[in-house]
């Protein structure tokens, strides 16, 4: 299925965040980004629940993208955790995902993050699910398809990422 015309944007205004020269990575177009709307985005690791890709952590001041430890495909992860900011799928307050869910339902945890989004794409995703997939391929498809003095995802090591 092809991408819907505001995944296609969004990919696009991301890209045309990215630096001028030298290498286009993930992790720099992720600086870009967080440039571009003056707040933090801070990329890390964690032992998620099992089944679960990535998390998007909403903080008063800042994005938090976890990754589940070990994860191969982390880079398409982390794309379409990135889709669901830029396309701005806000998530779920955390209060109320807190009682759905038993993980992270420390009082810390609500009482300073805004919202959160937990997932992998089911068979069966949700809409928001399908468009940051979208995004993620998208993503990927044209980072690989960029000059290749300023190419490509697959050159990124992971202590870089998550330096
Ligand atoms: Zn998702």
């Amino acid at each position: 299925m092809p991408a819907s015309r505001s995944v296609t944007r969004a990919v696009s205004d991301v890209l045309e965040l990215a630096p001028r020269r030298g290498e286009v990575t993930l992790h720099r177009l992720l600086t870009a980004v967080s440039e571009s709307r003056g707040r933090a985005i801070e990329l890390t690791t964690a032992d998620l629940p099992p089944g679960v890709c990535g998390q998007w952590r909403q903080y008063a001041d800042r994005d938090v993208f976890l990754i589940q430890q070990g994860l191969p495909t982390w880079e398409r992860t982390l794309a379409h955790e990135l889709g669901h900011l830029v396309l701005g799928h806000e998530g779920m307050p955390v209060a109320q995902a807190a009682m759905d869910t038993a993980e992270f339902a420390s009082d810390d945890l609500i009482g300073y993050m805004l919202n959160q989004r937990t997932g992998c794409m089911g068979p069966s995703g949700e809409d928001a699910e399908q468009e940051a997939e979208d995004f993620a391929a998208l993503l990927i498809y044209r980072l690989g398809r960029m000059p290749s003095d300023r190419a490509s995802i697959v050159q990124v090591r992971l202590g870089e990422a998550f330096g």
